[in-house]
């Protein structure tokens, strides 16, 4: 369990839950997500930062940590859930920047009901866009 915010799609009525934190099956998602067969952090992030991801493991670079993350976008106020990692080798980190679907704002880590502004969200099942102010709410996953 985790918190997160929800919303409800004002066309088709789903519901869209945002989520942020670790999950509790940590180790086994850490697994999960860098390695196997099919990674899952490949579905999860854009295609440029998982192939950033892959070269440098292949240079001895090893994930870190994990944590998704609410985020959004300064420009177009679009809100976001993203899996945010880190590698690390000799000391060194590695963090992905992401960068906004829409306008290609570089998205920022934010609290959503600190902001309280309405916020500009797509619905998964129907691809409609709207905006809405985020509701508190209690996510299971794992
Ligand atoms: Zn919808
Ligand atoms: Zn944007």
């Amino acid at each position: 369990m985790g918190h997160g915010y929800s919303f409800k799609c004002p066309n088709c009525k789903s519901k869209i839950n945002l989520h942020e934190g670790v999950g509790i099956l940590y180790h086994y998602t850490f697994e999960r997500l860098f390695f196997g067969e099919k990674p899952e952090l490949k579905e999860e992030v854009p295609k440029e930062i998982w192939e950033a991801c892959i070269s440098l493991m292949e240079n001895g670079w090893k994930p870190k940590d994990y944590e998704y993350q609410i985020c959004f976008c300064p420009k177009c106020k679009t809100l976001e859930q993203y899996t945010s990692f880190t590698l690390e080798k000799d000391g060194e980190t590695y963090t992905p920047k992401f960068i906004c679907k829409s306008c290609g704002t570089e998205l920022q880590k934010c609290n959503p009901l600190e902001m309280d502004i309405p916020f500009s969200i797509t619905c998964a099942e129907c691809n409609t866009t709207f905006t809405a102010r985020p509701n508190p709410c209690v996510v299971k996953w794992d």
